[in-house]
């Protein structure tokens, strides 16, 4: 069979609409697409390949437990579950975890969680959840009206209730909305999909303050900022504020699907026998790669390694700025960096990706407005340098029309 972009539009339904050339095989940060043109990998598929393409250690988890045992269901458990628990709850502020396929999922879970947990102990009137604005959660029904896209959440009939949405980094924006039928406060502690958006350090202590105010549960939505991306374990732990939930996918696994709700023993017990499910979560494969992704990242090489790659980074995207004068910023922490268009550029977000495509460079956007870069942890020196040589010609020709 012949595969081709054609074939897409004839067989996938249209929600997306991938680029014009189809990678087959990926290496570090390289990939080469069906043609063998070789690309530098910028993008690391949206902050999930955290380790880059076919690591040798994650090929050999993989392996070794495809070997051994694939699945199960929840009607048994598996070792590389809980060891890959036990490890979570060593490295954080939770006591318990609960193993989803996504980020999505996980959130949905979370969300639930404290849906029950307030009905527990404070009634059924504390029902209100709080999000904020351009936050995203996931495409669940629940995730995505949560999340503060209207665009993704229209358009599917009544949505469900008691959800509203806060200004981020607007502490008197969440104050007006807070109550004690508050029930839970969901956040990005860096907003990744809605433009790379950091938290003040006064917005996220006085977002928990509130919550221990009102009795409110802070859920830290980690899908994209956790795991080493922003240089920390997870971004609460550069932030100084230590969520009640927490949840993490995306680079979790590495680029094998898996997601994580991670929260305390008290707040878990919500969650009896019963309340809720998946048939693959804490499957044996996803959780012996995510095992193996947790133990090489959390090593001071790797997330020391982190700090020094942002900065070649800052430093190359400075560089081309001061030549050509097309970014407001390049903000962000760690690798999880976006360079934000100024005025001239608006809107021409996928302008740049486009380009960049065509210089052989596989980078992001967020929004319209912001080219956002989240390439491996452990993307080499060299690839960054290469890789921003290939963003600099891209940038160029947009610049040159
Ligand atoms: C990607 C993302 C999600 C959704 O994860 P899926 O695995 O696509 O379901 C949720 N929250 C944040 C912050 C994300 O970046």
């Amino acid at each position: 069979m012949k595969v081709t972009r054609e074939l897409f539009n004839e067989v996938m339904v249209p929600n997306y609409n991938p680029a014009a050339m189809i990678p087959v095989r990926g290496k570090g940060s390289r990939i080469w697409d069906q043609e063998n043109i070789e690309y530098v990998d910028f993008a690391g598929g949206i902050a999930v390949n955290a380790l880059g393409h076919c690591h040798p250690e994650l090929v050999a988890a993989l392996k070794e437990q495809g070997e051994k045992l694939w699945h199960l269901s929840n009607v048994f458990t598996n070792e590389p579950a809980i060891r890959l628990a036990k490890k979570l709850t060593d490295l954080t502020f939770a006591d318990r975890v609960y193993f989803a396929n996504s980020g999505a999922e996980a959130n949905e879970a979370a969300l639930k969680l404290a849906r029950r947990w307030a009905l527990d102990h404070h009634g059924e009137d504390k029902n209100q959840i709080i999000s904020f604005k351009q936050g995203f959660h996931g495409r669940t029904f629940f995730t995505v009206t949560v999340g503060g896209q209207p665009a993704y959440s229209d358009g599917f009939g009544p949505k469900p209730g008691a959800v509203e949405h806060a200004v981020y980094n607007d502490l008197a924006s969440l104050e007006a909305l807070m109550s004690d039928k508050t029930c839970a406060v969901m956040m990005e502690p860096l907003q990744g999909e809605g433009g790379i958006i950091s938290p003040t350090p006064e917005f996220v202590k006085g977002v928990r303050e509130l919550c221990d105010k009102h009795n409110a549960l802070l859920i830290f939505d980690e899908v994209q900022s956790g795991v080493g991306r922003t240089g920390d374990l997870y971004a609460y732990m550069g932030l100084d504020v230590v969520p009640d939930i927490l949840t993490t996918a995306k680079s979790l696994g590495g680029g094998f699907p898996i997601g994580a709700m991670l929260t305390t023993k008290d707040i878990a017990e919500s969650l009896k026998p019963g309340t809720h499910g998946s048939t693959y979560g804490g499957n044996p494969l996803a959780c012996a790669v995510a095992e193996r992704v947790l133990d090489v990242i959390n090593t001071p090489e790797v997330l020391g390694g982190v700090k020094h790659k942002e900065q070649l980074f800052r430093d190359g995207l400075n560089a081309i700025n001061e030549k050509y004068q097309v970014f407001s910023e390049i903000r962000g922490k760690g690798l999880l960096l976006g360079a934000a268009l100024n005025e001239k550029y608006q809107g021409r977000a996928r302008d740049f990706l486009v380009a960049s495509v065509d210089e052989q460079l596989m980078c992001l956007v967020a929004g319209a407005n912001v080219v956002r870069f989240a390439p491996s942890l452990v993307i080499p020196d060299e690839d960054i340098k290469e890789g921003l040589a290939r963003f600099e010609r891209a940038v160029a020709k947009v610049v040159n029309g």
